[in-house]
């Protein structure tokens, strides 16, 4: 039988990278990766130094921007002022930003994937990467 090997913890992909693992290091990793509501520095910085309240905002500014620069983190700019930071995913997903109460969905369509490859394409581009973001408003139930 095939063993599949577990996914990779945030912070092993670190540790794989000969980053420097600090204790703090390790629970802002920890964190992050707990999180699925696309937290911004503030947020991680509130949740991590309720772990370890020795903690401080500019450490988890700079952890942040190392894993963001290892290419495990990705930034995200909702348009609110705030850069929310999520662990790079195993799939590609797209985000819907309710732009009342500020939650983000994800979600992934295989037609809005396939005809961003084609536009690419007509335009004489092979498509590499992509973001999309929808800014939207709760619909009226009564309608
Ligand atoms: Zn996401």
């Amino acid at each position: 039988m095939e063993i599949v090997p577990a996914e990779a913890t945030l912070e092993e992909q670190c540790v794989a990278r000969n980053m420097r693992m600090t204790e703090q290091r390790r629970v802002i990793a920890r964190v992050l990766e707990a999180a699925s509501d696309h937290p911004d520095v503030e947020e991680l910085y509130r949740r991590a130094s309720a772990v370890d309240p020795r903690i401080s905002l500019s450490t988890v500014y700079r952890t942040v921007n190392l894993f963001e620069e290892a290419g495990l983190v990705t930034k995200h700019d909702f348009k609110d002022g705030r850069a929310r930071f999520e662990q790079i995913p195993d799939e590609h997903h797209d985000h819907l930003i309710d732009i009342r109460s500020g939650k983000v969905i994800e979600f992934r369509n295989e037609e809005i994937e396939a005809i961003q490859e084609v536009i690419a394409k007509k335009l004489g581009y092979k498509l590499v990467d992509h973001r999309l973001e929808l800014y939207a408003i709760p619909l009226e139930k009564d309608s």
